[in-house]
């Protein structure tokens, strides 16, 4: 019985019109659109660079001028940033949905901006700095102070970026509280996600284990895509909109009158 709607299954239509708890996990999928989807633009000095090779801790320690310098270039471009069709088609949908929980994996705080109140960030936010010897958190000014290297105000320590590095473990208690919302809900959407940065692509498969009706959204079928209800193809800003636009209208007609 393989009905369609458009881009959608009915059978997914029905569960979202129906759900009580959604839970959705973005990736850097869905602020592509947004002009922040990779690490670098092309052509920067950044070229040189791979992400691997600056977003760590011993990088950091043996050149912190450059990874500052580099998060110093990338807090500009999402600042210059704004939030897309995507990330405010999320929004709207928390205003559907009495439970609703956005997980990301991005780091450019998009979704708070796009008005979105229930966020877990799994791998911190570009927003926001601390020193890492005496852990305060560290203002505008202090990164902007126009001295080669960023140094804590308080002890002098090196302020760094409060986002996960490779090798580091996630922020406490946000991958709890997200793999408890996984557990819980009725339609898991993924987004915008690779799904192959684990513990993150554990989600989806946890919350299908436990019953939700799992669907991703994406240009193109991701690692997780055999192990789940549904891939529906195509740009979030353009998939997102439709999808809630069409489960607002479905919401209304089941409302007891
Ligand atoms: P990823 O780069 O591994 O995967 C992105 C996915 O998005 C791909 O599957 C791609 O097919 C899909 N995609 C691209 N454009 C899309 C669009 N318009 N609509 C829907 N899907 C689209 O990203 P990831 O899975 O998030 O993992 C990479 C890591 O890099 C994450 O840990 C994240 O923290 C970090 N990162 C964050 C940002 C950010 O904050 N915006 C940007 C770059 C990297
Ligand atoms: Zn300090």
């Amino acid at each position: 019985m393989e009905e369609n709607v458009g881009l959608f299954s009915r059978e997914l239509l029905n569960r979202l019109a129906g759900a009580r708890r959604v839970a959705v996990l973005t990736g850097a999928g869905i602020s592509a659109e947004s002009g922040i989807a990779t690490f670098r633009d092309p052509g920067g000095i950044w070229e040189r660079f791979k992400p691997e090779e600056l977003a760590n801790i011993d990088a950091f320690l043996e050149n912190p001028a450059l990874v500052q310098a580099w998060y110093s270039h990338r807090r500009h471009i999402v600042h210059s940033a704004e939030p897309n069709a995507g990330h405010l088609a999320l929004r709207a949908l928390e205003s559907l949905i009495p439970d609703f929980v956005v997980i990301t994996q991005n780091v450019d705080g998009l979704h708070q901006r796009a008005g979105n109140r229930n966020v877990i960030e799994l791998h911190g936010n570009i927003n926001r700095s601390y020193c890492i010897s005496c852990n305060r958190y560290a203002t505008e000014e202090v990164l902007s102070t126009g001295e080669e290297v960023a140094r804590c105000p308080h002890c002098g320590g090196l302020i760094r970026p409060d986002v996960v590095w490779f090798g580091e473990a996630l922020p406490e208690g946000a991958f709890a509280r997200a793999e408890t919302a996984a557990r819980r809900t009725d339609v898991f959407l993924s987004i915008g996600t690779s799904a192959v940065v684990y513990p993150a692509a554990d989600l989806p498969l946890l919350a299908r284990h436990e019953g939700a009706y799992v669907a991703e959204v994406n240009v193109q079928p991701s690692a997780i895509a055999p192990l789940i209800d549904e891939s529906v193809l195509g740009k979030a800003g353009l998939v997102l909109p439709e999808l809630i636009e069409t489960v607002r209208i479905l919401r209304n007609e089941n409302r007891p009158a």
